[in-house]
């Protein structure tokens, strides 16, 4: 298990579980022949799995979920519309947002299909805190690319993405700078996927402006 984005010591099962070539059933059994649960990397393992499990069990019980926020109170966000909007997602989707973070996963989910769950967590916040735009699109777009596309899974990824899914938090705003520098601190994720004439130095929209505008958009008034 690790957290770092350019080799990512996660196991690459998803494609496989998607596919139906194994299940987290089988996993679990293979881990618990050689360890003990009490084992910190296969308790950590299989808590993965749980959630891989957790998500379907709530799509399971709240199908309408597929479309709709699952925290009521969640469910009058203005997300931005028009011509902007389109700007705005077009711009994350062609890896041109100038968070060179951002722009690189949205590389790599072209050139391979995969992403690490750090950065499907990044450009999730991003899309939706930063640039303020609805979640079903992120969702729609994640599910004609994904190799290890789960319904269930993007679908409580994205919810919780947006925060407005399973997540006790009011919001979370990821800062995709602060983001690059625990997870790329030598930007080697970057200078993976990144094109080598990329030159855009200004991102699409100030952090801090987009982080008031997401409180506001999500009607919350937190100073931290
Ligand atoms: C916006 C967003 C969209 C996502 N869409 C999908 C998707 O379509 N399909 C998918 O399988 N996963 C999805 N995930 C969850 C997660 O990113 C992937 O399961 C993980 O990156 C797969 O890599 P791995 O097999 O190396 O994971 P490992 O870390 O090795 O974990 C082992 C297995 O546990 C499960 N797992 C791990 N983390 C999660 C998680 N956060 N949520 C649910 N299950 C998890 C997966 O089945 C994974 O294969 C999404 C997450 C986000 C934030």
């Amino acid at each position: 298990m690790g957290e770092d984005i350019q080799k990512p010591l996660t196991s690459r099962m998803s494609v496989a579980l998607a596919w139906g070539l194994i299940s987290s059933r089988t996993l679990i059994n293979k881990i618990l022949k050689k360890h003990s649960i009490s084992d910190t990397g296969a308790e950590t393992y299989i808590s993965e799995l749980i959630w891989r499990e957790f998500y379907k069990y709530i799509m399971y019980h709240n199908p309408h979920c597929m479309n709709m926020e699952l925290q009521t109170k969640k469910r009058n966000i203005m997300w931005r519309e028009g011509k902007q909007a389109k700007i705005y997602f077009q711009k994350w989707i062609q890896a041109q947002t100038g968070y060179k973070i951002i722009d690189s996963a949205m590389h790599q989910i072209i050139q391979t299909g995969w992403m690490h769950n750090r950065a499907r967590m990044i450009v999730a916040s991003v899309l939706t805190k930063n640039l303020g735009i609805d979640w079903r699109w992120g969702q729609d777009y994640f599910r004609s690319v994904l190799l290890d596309l789960d319904e269930a899974s993007n679908n409580g990824g994205w919810q919780w993405g947006a925060s407005v899914g399973i997540d006790p938090k009011p919001i979370r705003i990821f800062n995709p700078y602060s983001q690059q520098e625990r997870f790329d601190p030598d930007e080697k994720y970057i200078k993976k996927y990144l094109p080598k004439d990329y030159d855009l130095k200004e991102p699409i929209i100030d952090h801090k402006i987009a982080r008031a505008e997401a409180l506001a958009r999500y009607n919350l008034n937190i100073i931290k």
